[in-house]
């Protein structure tokens, strides 16, 4: 496991002054696990990812694995491989020697690195490759070459810097499975760095959100998503309805006088505002009846869903999602609506 207290980086910037990359972070990765750090570009992940790997020295703060404080140790003897955007194989070696690179700098015995190698290019599809060139393969493979020269290492941790950023988006959804799989099939404790949130939701045991150097939440994709922590971890793990509400009374809010039964409030007195959030899919769309009134000003069929904004009266535009458009049928730009969010799925911010 790898136990995070108070981990600072601090960068000089060119112009004097400083960067503060990482705020005070505390985090515990529990022992195979994968745990994604998801953030908007800048907010710190690659330092953290860094200090980690022991690329980067950590301004203040304590990086253990296990037991062992890993502050001052090296990246060499730390146990990690990091998987990088760009594929890192050496394009004048072949797949298998590529692979089996790090093994040779360890003079490991003949015939265990053939084996090695042999079983790691099977577990990532390789098999059929190993005299390949890496010029003579697809991003997809040479990503994942860069994968097998992390994992025949055997090291304790994984680690991840958007490894997927590179490849196209059919690509990019095949490989996160493989990784996954791969990650849970060998057990081995990984940390994934990305600023994509579909990508951090499919994959992981836990996500970190970051903004700024600071965690904003932690937690399942579950967790996250059914209950931010607030706006900013909201609006940017899927899409949310973000409506002003006030507190109505124990379990009740009101919503531009409208009231509707919640399962958790926060304790505050009646009247208090606070930010209701509605998740698009959560909200049931008719042409006659419903708590709320708009009309429908967008229209995006997406295929498995139709996608609508809505002017609400009074309220503001809320985006709609309705699963299965060709059983519900189609609202059409112009047409007035009917609006009931399923209460069950609101989420009260104070
Ligand atoms: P992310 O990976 O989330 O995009 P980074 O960890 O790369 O973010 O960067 C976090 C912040 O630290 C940014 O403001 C970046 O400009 C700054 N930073 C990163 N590395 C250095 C460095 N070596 N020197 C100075 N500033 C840095
Ligand atoms: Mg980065």
């Amino acid at each position: 496991s790898i136990r995070i207290v108070g981990l600072n980086k601090v960068f000089p910037s060119p112009g004097g002054g400083s960067v503060h990359a990482v705020k005070d972070i505390n985090l515990d990765i529990g022992a195979g696990k994968l745990v994604t750090l998801l953030g908007p570009s800048g907010c710190g992940k690659t330092t953290l990812l860094r200090m980690i790997a022991g690329f980067e020295e950590p301004s203040s703060g304590d990086l253990f694995f296990g037991e062992r404080r890993m502050n001052e140790e090296p990246p060499n003897t730390r146990d990690t491989a990091m998987v990088f955007q760009s594929y890192a194989v050496f394009p004048h070696l072949n797949v298998f020697e590529n692979v089996a690179f790090g093994l040779r700098l360890r003079h490991l015995p003949k015939a265990e690195i053939e084996a090695k190698v042999t079983r790691v290019l099977e577990q990532t599809g390789l098999e059929g490759y190993a005299k390949r060139s890496p010029n003579q393969l697809s991003g997809g493979q040479q990503q994942r070459v860069a994968l097998a020269r992390c994992i025949v290492m055997e090291p304790k941790v994984l680690l991840f810097d958007e490894p997927l950023s590179n490849l196209d988006a059919k690509l990019r959804e095949q490989m996160r499975v493989e990784i996954r799989e791969l990650q849970q099939r060998l057990g081995i404790t990984s940390i994934y760095v990305t600023h994509d949130q579909v990508e951090a939701m499919s994959i992981s045991d836990e996500i970190v959100i970051m903004k700024s150097g600071v965690v904003e939440q932690l937690g399942t994709p579950q967790e996250i998503y059914a209950r931010p922590a607030n706006r900013f971890v909201a609006d940017f793990i899927g899409k949310a309805n973000i409506v002003e509400a006030r507190i109505a009374g124990k379990n009740t809010i009101e919503i531009n006088g409208v009231s509707i039964g919640v399962p958790l409030v926060p304790e505050l007195p009646a009247g208090a505002e606070v930010s209701a959030i509605l998740r698009p899919e959560a909200i049931h769309l008719s042409a006659e009846g419903g708590q709320f009134r708009g009309i429908v000003r967008r229209v995006m069929f997406l295929g498995n869903i139709a996608e609508y904004l809505v002017e609400v009266d009074g309220l503001g535009n809320w985006l709609v999602d309705i699963s299965n458009p060709a059983e519900a049928g189609l609202f059409q730009a112009g047409s007035q609506v009917f609006l009931e969010p399923s209460a069950g799925s609101i989420h009260i911010l104070g």
